[in-house]
């Protein structure tokens, strides 16, 4: 079932019924035409708040439709605020004030006081305004005519945000294992992750997904090797070990399906019955959208499976990456940014090999990976760390580049980047933030993007671009560590 988003219109009845007549016909036409031009969701007039029993009843009806992913709000009218007051108290959906007028040019030989008192959203618009930001309401106010294709952009933009946070709230993050010992900033809080942000994090034991290897049929494993066959190049006469990784895909998406998780985590150091690391079918897992977060970190695998989500319909890719190494060239730096394994399959710019390389780290058998170069263009790299207070985002702009020479030796797939403003900058600017090695990057997200799912949910944000400056960063974050003790 397609999801919704309710249009609420703001008036009042002291222009009388015909007014009223007048507010729900434009506020019908605006809710068909956003309506039509927005595939994902569909967009419903509500009704008109005249009063603050119309207002309780309407934000209720949203709150309580699962199926409502956001609220459109439009003051058509003049719409005194404190009838409006009880009901966004009560409203628990991501809210858009649209800032509009049912017509887009002024009728110069016509306009009288009914036009006036009819389209004034340049007025109620300001009274219904001050009132979200007296009640502190977290929320996006778009302005301008709403057929103009920028609005519609805009609009489109907010709704993949407020998609995205609907998700979250429904979101079940499964961990195989824990932690990765002694490590610190892929760790956090679970509970007040879900008390923030919805997510229900939860350890399972790698025995239980064991099972379910061990239960994948001659059959399915045929048919997931012909379909590696089709999609991949085979780089590798040792397809036991491919065959090792298509029962680990087989097993997790059982695992996942059944449980209806949209994402999980792994750790080497917890693969006990199992010949290797998941490589391959996480990387395989990660193609179909579910989140992924390496060494147990629960944080970055939700926020993979949440991006994912806000991307759904857009061109450019997202997955789970890891600041590996840098290119130190004076002038020309950059960051080649892959895992030990598990790099999403979104990111490639090349046919993907099936390879099997040794594996240092964790004990286990030579496992299969894809090996790719990355895509290029504008992206973001996005990590969440736990303050003890608060969860803080820094987001980085970013920009994905071609690798300047072939790695020819390098058994994994990689993709790299340059950092904004410059590379000392930039990446200092990120450790002083205590950004993470673990990321999500995205060429289909922006900063903005960012900045809007920071702001509905009420997370603190850095932002690292081509305005940084490292001394006014400093202080920025002096100011959010106050910030937050205030709180
Ligand atoms: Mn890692």
């Amino acid at each position: 079932m397609m999801k919704k988003v309710y249009f609420i219109t703001g008036s009042q009845d002291l222009y009388g019924e015909e007014c009223l007549r007048d507010v729900a016909r434009d506020s019908e036409k605006i809710a068909k035409y956003l309506d039509s031009k927005i595939d994902n969701v569909d967009i419903e007039y509500l009704g008109i708040v005249r009063d603050e029993k119309s207002c309780v009843d309407l934000c209720k009806k949203a709150n309580n439709d699962s199926e409502c992913i956001a609220v459109i709000t439009w003051m058509h009218t003049f719409s005194p605020a404190k009838m409006w007051i009880k009901g966004l108290q009560l409203l628990t959906k991501p809210l858009l004030h649209f800032h509009t007028q049912a017509n887009e040019k002024l009728p110069y030989d016509e306009i009288d006081m009914d036009f006036m008192n009819l389209n004034q959203t340049a007025h109620g618009g300001r009274e219904y305004g001050f009132m979200c930001t007296r009640l502190d309401v977290k929320r996006e106010v778009i302005v301008g005519y709403y057929e103009h294709d920028e609005v519609i952009e805009k609009i489109k933009k907010f709704l993949d945000v407020a998609r995205a946070v609907d998700f979250s709230k429904n979101l079940n993050v499964a961990m195989f294992g824990s932690n990765m010992r002694e490590v610190s900033v892929t760790d956090g809080d679970r509970v007040e992750s879900q008390i923030k942000y919805g997510w229900n994090v939860n350890y399972y034991g790698i025995g239980d997904l064991v099972d379910l290897v061990n239960q994948v049929t001659e059959a399915e494993l045929d048919a997931k090797m012909a379909e590696y066959k089709e999609l991949y190049i085979m780089n590798t006469d040792n397809l036991d070990a491919v065959k090792e990784q298509a029962k680990y895909e087989i097993a997790l998406d059982k695992f996942l399906t059944a449980g209806n998780f949209g994402a999980y985590t792994d750790t080497f150091q917890d693969l006990h019955g199992m010949r290797q690391l998941p490589g391959l079918a996480t990387q395989r897992m990660m193609a179909k959208g579910i989140g992924f977060g390496a060494e147990g970190d629960y944080k970055t695998s939700a926020l993979n499976a949440i991006f994912c989500e806000m991307a759904k319909g857009r061109k450019g890719s997202t997955g789970f990456m890891e600041d590996y190494t840098y290119d130190f060239t004076r002038g020309d730096e950059v960051v080649l940014g892959s895992h030990m394994l598990e790099v999403s399959p979104d990111f490639a710019s090349t046919k993907p090999k099936i390879e099997v390389h040794h594996l240092g780290i964790g004990g286990k058998e030579p496992p299969a990976r894809l090996v790719f170069d990355g895509v290029e263009g504008d992206g973001v790299a996005v990590c969440m760390i736990d303050m003890g207070n608060r969860f803080r985002l820094i987001c980085a702009s970013i920009e994905l580049v071609k690798q300047p020479k072939p790695m020819p030796k390098l058994p994994v797939a990689r993709i790299m980047w340059k950092l904004k403003p410059d590379h000392k900058t930039g990446a200092a600017a990120w450790i002083y933030a205590g950004g993470a090695h673990h990321t999500v990057v995205s060429t289909a997200l922006t900063v903005e993007d960012i900045r809007l799912f920071a702001k509905l949910t009420d997370t603190e944000l850095v932002v690292i671009d081509e305005n940084t400056d490292l001394n006014k960063l400093q202080s920025e974050l002096q100011m959010l560590d106050l910030l937050a003790k205030l709180k």
